[in-house]
């Protein structure tokens, strides 16, 4: 079936006991034994597995066209569940403009943990290959990226990390393309992240986080370890919340898209405008490879505008209905200096501010960014 039937019924079955068409949210954190001591249904401890988010996560690997996934608590809980499964002693090579936070996760979570850590530009396969080693475990990607939305050549990427002799798993973030509008494992990526915090729970209001696998691998079950026992779990209800959201996933990615591509658009041409950073814009250095990796180039954009930091600032200071927010993949436009938010050591520019648009009619978004660059 198609990504739009599987987005509503994928996981989901009417509820046996009574019916309902709704998913009901299990809220319970044990679940009882039969008189033989069994657990016949399959759930014992809501830590370990629970009904609504066991639905998740076969609508998430539904999704992703995955074996598998795992739902966690949060996109950089996967994250760190992935790292927390790799020795002492494995490298690992991350895309040098992964999300910020990332690099916070492996230097101040896993700064002990005797990782040999290597950010690389892997938008070049070329730089890619020579930073490969023997011991090389995990290539973690991002496309689009952030801020600037570059875009990685995900069958290039995957390409490199088979070549003979290599052991390295392949992870791909694919938070801002959403399952809607790229595939990485259908490109030969290993594994897809996804914060669902963002688009795909899409209403601003969870935080989680998912991984999903191609195939069984131990990255991928020391993974699931790390969601169970150390217990990085959403809860039902977060999982519901997700799980709803996925309902109109495909009809609101493809709707932001739309937005997005007027709102560049407009900013392309206005005089305060030094840079726009869209994937769909033919000028874009990564357009030619997300017209053939993507659907479509997402509701997500960046542009420099300018003069300096106080020029920004003061653009998103006059926004009315754009909201001052960090985040993103929600129905509410947000708009943000990047630079702030990611402090002193940021490598982004600091007349850069990064749009998430949403949902609202196309013409107001524009009005607004007209007003406030004005
Ligand atoms: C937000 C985000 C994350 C982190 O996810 P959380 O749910 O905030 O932990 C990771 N990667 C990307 C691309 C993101 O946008």
């Amino acid at each position: 079936m198609r990504i739009e039937t599987r987005a509503i019924h994928a996981g989901r079955r009417i509820d046996p006991a009574t019916g309902a068409v709704a998913l009901p949210i299990h809220l319970t954190s044990t679940f009882e034994r039969s008189p033989e001591g069994e657990y016949p249904l399959g759930f014992s401890y809501s830590r370990e597995q629970n009904p609504v988010r066991r639905a998740l996560e076969e609508c998430l690997a539904s999704l992703e066209g995955g074996k598998e996934a795992l739902a966690f608590s949060s996109g950089l809980a996967v994250a760190t569940a992935i790292l927390q499964g790799l020795d002492p002693g494995d490298h690992i090579l991350i895309a040098d403009d992964v999300y910020w936070a990332l690099r916070k996760v492996v230097g101040e979570v896993f700064a002990r943990s005797g990782l040999e850590t290597e950010y690389v530009d892997v938008t070049n396969p070329d730089v890619l290959r020579a930073a490969m080693r023997p011991n090389t475990r995990l290539v973690w990607v991002e496309t689009p990226s952030n801020p600037l939305m570059k875009i990685t050549d995900l069958a290039a990427v995957a390409a490199i990390a088979r070549e003979p002799g290599r052991k390295a798993i392949t992870v791909c973030d694919g938070t801002f393309a959403t399952p809607i509008l790229q595939h990485p494992l259908e490109c030969g990526i290993d594994m897809v992240a996804h914060s669902t915090t963002k688009y795909i729970s899409g209403h601003s209001d969870v935080v989680g986080g998912a991984l999903i696998t191609k195939y069984d691998n131990y990255l991928f079950e020391r993974a699931r370890k790390s969601q169970r026992y150390g217990g990085s779990v959403p809860s039902p209800f977060d999982c519901w919340l997700s799980l709803r959201g996925i309902e109109t996933l495909p009809v609101r990615v493809r709707a932001h898209c739309e937005n997005a591509t007027r709102v560049a658009q407009f900013l392309k041409q206005h005089p305060k405008v030094e840079a726009v950073h869209y994937p769909g814009l033919p000028d874009h250095p990564g357009h030619p490879i997300a017209a053939r990796q993507m659907s479509a180039f997402g509701g997500m954009l960046s542009f420099q505008v300018r003069g300096g930091r106080e020029d920004a600032m003061k653009v998103a200071a006059r926004c009315g209905l754009f909201i001052r927010a960090t985040s993103l993949g929600g129905t509410h436009s947000l708009i943000e200096h990047r630079a702030s938010v990611e402090g002193p050591q940021t490598r982004t520019p600091q007349n850069l501010l990064r749009a998430s648009i949403g949902l609202e009619h196309a013409d107001d978004l524009i009005a607004d960014l007209e007003q406030a660059l004005g």
